[in-house]
């Protein structure tokens, strides 16, 4: 009997240790955070999770993001997207559900900005070549002929077999506007599918905030100055769960004869984009919409853009223009907060 009890209590003991270390353990893993930088797309790419699943959420969304890159990529031969582009006008080409999703996806952008974005843009980009060691001012019969290979409406979808065919020889697509949100949605639904409530995803300055921050408050997102350097800020919004995307001329860019020629190209002239906007920012639920809008909207130029974006319900936007003013869309007049006082917040 005396054996029993014993048996018993030391049970319980065993128990209630086992209770007290698990409360333990996960009180202190809601501030177990995993930070990992890589590169990918392209670009910088910046993971910070938190919670017990972290380490490995992040791993898988690493191979992901490695994927569509591989997917994607008009540098990588084997890419599905180059093999659209070597087959224009010939053959139409097998593609992935990814690849499928975001090329129907931004044709969807190419329409809704009235063609100032426009995927079809890559012989353009790569006559300009800027980012690389041959960026130059091209000829303008060059010029001339490759604005004409310009046209998202050649791009054929068939939905039944995951097919794109572009009509004429010599198109290309180039998905370096909009891969990166549709990237940062697919790293959001991995650590989501992980159990993951907080994170940032960072992907070269296209951001989703995922849940609130560690301390159950939004999470702060600076708004880079577009005549700084990466880091310093014009302001600040608060951010619950949601996707922040920036264009700006600053990011990828030569100087010849003091004059700034930059990576975003209006696809009627040929030329960088000359619009009013040193920066675009969209804030969204998705970050493929905030990408694929932000680009076209900064060659579209203010007064459309605001107009556009305010037709769009849940989408916000922060513009700054070439006059160091910051105009924002109705929905982040309460959010932002201006941090540097050489710009004017109307
Ligand atoms: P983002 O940083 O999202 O504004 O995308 C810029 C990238 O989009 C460039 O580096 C090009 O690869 C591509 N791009 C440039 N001009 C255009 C355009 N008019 N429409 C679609 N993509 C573009
Ligand atoms: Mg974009």
């Amino acid at each position: 009997m005396l054996f029993t009890i014993k048996a018993v209590l030391f049970a319980m003991i065993a128990l209630l240790s086992i209770i007290l270390i698990s409360i333990f353990i996960t009180s202190d893993n809601k501030n177990y955070s995993i930070v990992r930088d890589s590169y990918s797309l392209g670009t910088i790419v910046q993971l910070k999770a938190y919670g017990s699943k972290a380490e490995k959420a992040i791993e898988e969304v690493i191979d992901k993001l490695n994927e569509i890159d591989n997917k994607m990529s008009v540098f990588k031969g084997y890419s599905e997207v180059s093999k659209i582009n070597t087959s224009a006008g010939e053959e139409s080409q097998v593609v992935s559900k990814d690849t499928y999703f975001l090329i129907k996806k931004a044709v969807e952008y190419c329409s809704i900005s009235g063609g100032a974005f426009d995927i079809t843009i890559r012989p353009l980009v790569e006559l300009w070549g800027i980012g690389k060691d041959n960026s130059q001012i091209p000829e303008s019969n060059e010029l001339t002929k490759k604005i004409k290979l310009v046209n998202y409406k050649d791009i054929v979808l068939h939905e039944d077999t995951k097919s794109v065919f572009l009509r004429n020889k010599e198109q290309q697509i180039d998905l370096g506007g909009i891969a990166k949100g549709f990237a940062a949605d697919e790293a959001k639904n991995i650590l989501v599918k992980h159990n993951i409530k907080n994170a940032i995803i960072d992907l070269g300055g296209n951001i989703f905030a995922l849940g609130k921050n560690v301390n159950g408050l939004p999470w702060r997102i600076g708004i880079q100055d577009p005549l700084k350097s990466r880091g310093q800020f014009v302001g600040i919004i608060n951010i619950i769960n949601k996707s922040v995307v920036t264009s700006g001329g600053y990011e990828r860019y030569f100087i010849q004869d003091d004059k700034i020629f930059h990576h975003i190209i209006n696809p009627s002239t040929g030329y960088p984009s000359e619009s009013d906007i040193l920066s675009a920012t969209i804030i969204s639920d998705y970050s493929i919409d905030g990408d694929g809008l932000s680009t076209g909207i900064y060659i579209m130029g203010l007064p459309k853009a605001i107009d556009l974006i305010e037709s769009i319900k849940g989408v916000d936007a922060i513009f700054i223009n070439n006059n160091k003013e910051i105009h924002v869309t109705s929905g982040m007049r309460n959010n932002f907060i201006l941090t540097n006082n050489e710009y004017v917040y109307n």
